[in-house]
């Protein structure tokens, strides 16, 4: 069958959601499971941005193999080069050069005419080209383009090296059909579009991203590009799990395949989630938590009969096994390596011993544990590995009535054990002020979320938490069966990104 090459953008596009700021960890933790997923092209970033996003993309080039690595630049010099720089260590590098072609962008933002912005263009891909073979050319606000000056823009980019030529939909105004047409037509009238994959990048203002691109893989576009749940400017990307999904499902129509492994979809989910702090609604197709649940009798009643009656997708296929691991306080090493390469980690000896530690105290608190406990405490321990600060000891005393008040106790990097304690409106609060006051490092708490890992009181809990100093924002995340704790772990958790930056930025100065 064909294949239509998925194309992600969840760190470029997707961090462009407000709030969705994404670190060099995050970027190399997403890289990571957007590997496992299999999808072909990883946007890693924008790296005309600054050092730090040209350092990140290069982590991500260095560390993230299998799929092809891309980074964004306008088309001008000075981005390509930074793109290039980011880039090169990657086993296959791609150069995404953009530039905006609407005659509304054209006069209004770049105060350029037809001719300028082709030389820009064709300029901008062949300065691309002299670093890599891989480069793709996208006209910005393409839908609004005049059609005979956005053919012969791809035509003048393909003949200039450009390997991908993209047609966005920059601010989600086209609809299915016309977009549909409109990719008919880019076929019709570009003479040398046949050396090149058509890709489309399409906007969400109308709900309809993911109508879009498929009515695009109708009319033979051959990738598309898009975010995991949704993300991107403003009303987001096409949702790359819903695209995904539809082509696998109703491949009968659409008579094209993709190299993704579904089953991995879920889990890709929750950790996009988990880092950007952007919960997905419960009625999201595919991955929202009621996507397989049935409430109506009927409905249960057909399902249990037959899954068919009432799913048109198999639960596994996304990756939803509600297997629980039956693997208790006696259950032996062998067996607990066995399930977490079943998960897909590769653990080395040392953080598979942390993860096998904890998993022993949390057999201790819970009776079963699940595929998706065991993916959090897989989390939590990798994210202590390099850590500066760590959590030595914590008390907390609140109730109604009184004050609540925790003390804290931490070991710094170099190994001296300091403590604190502080009142505060609660028990989180008392934690967050301990913890301040020991380590007078300045921020601000923008954002704090907990949910609940799986159902049941004795669940393990994960915090979520945003801070800023400055004009970064860093994210924390820590997971507990006692919620103060698991605050505390985030907290602590993002005060040691921030130091890490800080030092990283000491380093490079
Ligand atoms: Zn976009």
């Amino acid at each position: 069958m064909d294949k239509v090459i998925i194309f992600d953008t969840t760190m470029r596009d997707g961090e462009q959601s407000p709030g969705a700021t994404m670190n060099a960890d995050d970027k190399l933790e997403i890289g990571a499971q957007l590997e496992r997923l299999g999808v072909d092209v990883i946007e890693a970033g924008f790296p005309a941005n600054s050092q730090y996003e040209i350092d990140a993309v290069a982590r991500v080039a260095q560390e993230v193999r299998s799929p092809i690595i891309c980074a964004l630049a306008r088309a001008v010099p000075g981005d390509i080069d930074a793109a290039w720089e980011a880039l090169k260590q990657a086993a296959r590098a791609r150069i995404h050069v953009f530039l905006s072609t609407s005659d509304i962008h054209m006069m209004h933002m770049l105060h350029k005419n037809k001719e300028e912005i082709m030389n820009m263009a064709v300029n901008g891909v062949k300065r691309a080209k002299s670093h890599c073979d891989d480069v793709e050319f996208s006209p910005m606000d393409a839908t609004r383009t005049d059609p005979q000056y956005l053919y012969e823009l791809l035509e003048a980019t393909i003949q200039a090296g450009a390997t991908t030529v993209n047609i966005p939909d920059t601010v989600g105004y086209a609809t299915p059909e016309e977009f549909e047409k409109l990719i008919r037509s880019v076929f019709e009238n570009v003479p040398s579009i046949h050396k090149a994959v058509v890709s489309v990048h399409c906007h969400n203002d109308l709900g309809l991203a993911v109508a879009n691109s498929l009515a695009a893989v109708r009319a033979g576009a051959r990738q598309v590009e898009g975010c995991i749940n949704g993300l991107g400017e403003r009303a987001g990307n096409a949702s790359l799990e819903e695209v995904i999904m539809v082509l696998k499902t109703r491949a009968d129509y659409f008579g094209v395949d993709t190299n993704i492994d579904t089953r991995q979809l879920i889990r890709t989910s929750r950790l996009v989630s988990d880092i950007t702090g952007l919960v997905v609604q419960p009625n999201k197709s595919i991955v929202g938590a009621n996507a397989f649940r049935h409430e109506s009798g009927i409905h249960q009643d057909g399902i249990l009969k037959e899954r068919t009656t009432y799913e048109i997708m198999d639960p596994k296929d996304v990756g939803l096994t509600g297997t629980t691991v039956y693997l208790g306080k006696t259950s032996g090493r062998a067996g607990f390596r066995s399930k977490i390469k079943e998960l897909g980690y590769e653990l080395g000896d040392d953080e598979f011993t942390k993860v096998y530690n904890s998993f022993k105290d949390l057999a201790n608190k819970k009776k079963v544990v699940t595929d998706r406990d065991l993916e959090a405490l897989v989390a939590d321990e990798m994210r202590v590995v390099d850590e500066a600060y760590k959590l030595e000891q914590i008390q907390v005393v609140c109730g109604e009535p009184g004050v609540p008040t925790a003390s804290v106790r931490l070991r710094t990097p170099d190994d001296t054990i300091i403590s604190a304690a502080a009142i505060g409106d609660g028990p989180v609060d008392a934690v967050y002020k301990a913890i301040s006051q020991l380590l007078s490092i300045p921020n601000v708490l923008e954002e704090f979320s907990v949910k609940s890992i799986t159902e049941s009181t004795e669940a393990l809990g994960e915090v979520t938490i945003r801070i800023r100093s400055g004009d970064q924002t860093y994210t924390g995340r820590g997971t507990s069966t006692d919620i103060i704790v698991a605050s505390a772990k985030a907290y602590i958790n993002a005060i040691n990104r921030l130091v890490s930056v800080k030092k990283r930025e000491a380093v490079s100065q």
